[in-house]
């Protein structure tokens, strides 16, 4: 184990040359690996999430193939095809191949929703050796003639898992149909469940299967913490903490793109640059915070987790949920964003009183407690207390029918009209 390197692995001198340039000096376990088996010719099912190193593991063998007796593409051809569903992702991707085959010959283009399709057809109307590409996307240019999959000769599907959640999973089939059979295939997802299983059996033949860092354990190489705070104060807290130097580079989660806006607003406004990323914002607004971010001129990048799906960027000081993700496996995602490639990393956690069934869903599934810490917020105020706490009385209260829903605070933050009057009685007290 000690003494693999890529070289051992069988890399070629000019994808070792790149590798070194970036500092990769030990090939990561899913690398180790995933290398030789495609370069044997085999498919591949990867059980793997961001941050093991999976896209250099189905890369390095990809360019290798692609350069050995290159035969540049036709007119429209594409010879390798990889489907990644979300927009991020795929240009992350398409980066990370350029980086790897920087002393390669190859030519790559990627295709996605959101943006204008003239200069993806343009990209491709020679023909590319590596296409990347968001499904929906490329299927509209299929069919529009703008781009032929007859002579794919290998096909990656990357978090297909991800691809089933965000309704994508027809389409990829519909393309796999579309490939010719001789090929090599590879998939990686982070779970399995039954659609991805039998995608994997429509896909790939006689795979070898690879499994690193199974859910729930990504956490082990970062320190959590948790701070129970109300909902109210969640704010100011975040403001005090950013006083730490030390969080340098801050990736902060909330549950809904207005939130991720509001969040981005309130540090902006107090002197900490940031801004949000989140599937309202065009594909454009959303790069350009995301290189903003990548290059150090932003200290906070505020996301939901669609948009952050698949965000690699690298020394990633501090993830913050501000807001608990009600599914506990997007805890898990969430702070793999720090703590990438063996580095160690932090998560900060904040837990108002509405969030603790979600907090402990997540110890749940992590099988961890995460160490609570106190903060030294001053504490609400008895308005402050019945503020943030009526509006989320159960609606049955009012209808005297215990166990109603809770209802949401207001959009605008008004109080519900049945409060008002107790309101300014309250008021007059204080
Ligand atoms: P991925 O899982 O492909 O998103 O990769 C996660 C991160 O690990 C990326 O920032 C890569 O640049 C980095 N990485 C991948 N392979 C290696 C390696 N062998 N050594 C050091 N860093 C790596």
């Amino acid at each position: 184990m000690t003494d693999i390197t890529f070289t051992t692995l069988g890399v070629a001198e000019p994808i070792l040359r790149a590798l070194a340039a970036e500092n990769y000096t030990v090939p990561t376990p899913i690398q180790a690996k995933a290398v030789p088996a495609l370069l044997a010719g085999r498919d591949l099912l990867g059980i793997a999430q961001t941050g093991t190193g999976k896209t250099a593991a189905f890369g390095i063998p990809l360019l290798q193939k692609l350069s050995i007796g290159h035969v540049p593409p036709k007119p429209r051809e594409a010879k390798s095809l990889i489907l990644a569903p979300t927009r991020e992702l795929a240009v992350q991707i398409e980066q990370s191949l350029r980086t790897y085959g920087r002393f390669l010959n190859l030519k790559m283009a990627v295709i996605l929703g959101g943006v204008s399709q003239n200069s993806q057809i343009n990209a491709t109307k020679q023909g590319v050796d590596i296409l990347v590409a968001t499904p929906g996307r490329l299927l509209d240019l299929v069919n529009q003639r703008h781009i032929k999959l007859d002579t794919v000769s290998t096909f990656i599907v990357d978090e297909a898992d991800r691809m089933l959640d965000m309704g994508f999973i027809r389409d990829v089939r519909k393309i796999v149909a579309m490939l010719p059979r001789q090929r090599q295939s590879m998939l990686f997802s982070a779970t399995m469940p039954d659609d991805v299983v039998k995608l994997v059996g429509d896909m790939l033949n006689q795979p070898e299967r690879i499994e690193v860092a199974p859910q729930g354990r990504t956490a082990d190489r970062v320190s959590q913490k948790l701070y129970y705070v109300p909902a109210m104060q969640k704010r100011q807290l975040l403001i005090e903490l950013l006083k730490d130097a030390g969080m340098n580079r801050v990736i902060v989660f909330t549950r809904t793109k207005h939130g991720a806006n509001k969040v981005a607003e309130h540090l902006l406004k107090n002197g900490v640059q940031s801004d949000a990323i989140h599937g309202n914002k065009s594909q454009n607004a959303r790069q350009r915070a995301l290189d903003s971010f990548k290059g150090g001129k932003l200290r906070v990048l505020v996301a939901t987790d669609i948009a952050a799906r698949g965000i690699d960027v690298d020394d990633v000081s501090h993830v913050v949920n501000f807001e608990l993700p009600n599914e506990p496996e997007s805890y898990v995602h969430r702070i793999g964003r720090t703590a990438r490639a063996g580095a160690g990393g932090a998560a900060i956690s904040f837990c108002d009183s509405s969030e603790r069934a979600y907090l402990r869903d997540i110890e749940r599934l992590t099988r961890l407690k995460i160490e609570e810490v106190a903060h030294d917020l001053p504490p609400l105020t008895e308005a402050q207390k019945s503020a943030a706490e009526e509006p989320r009385r159960p609606q049955g209260h009012r209808h005297g029918k215990p166990g109603g829903h809770n209802h949401a605070p207001k959009k605008n933050g008004s109080r519900p009209h049945w409060h008002r009057d107790r309101d300014k009685k309250r008021g007059a007290a204080a």
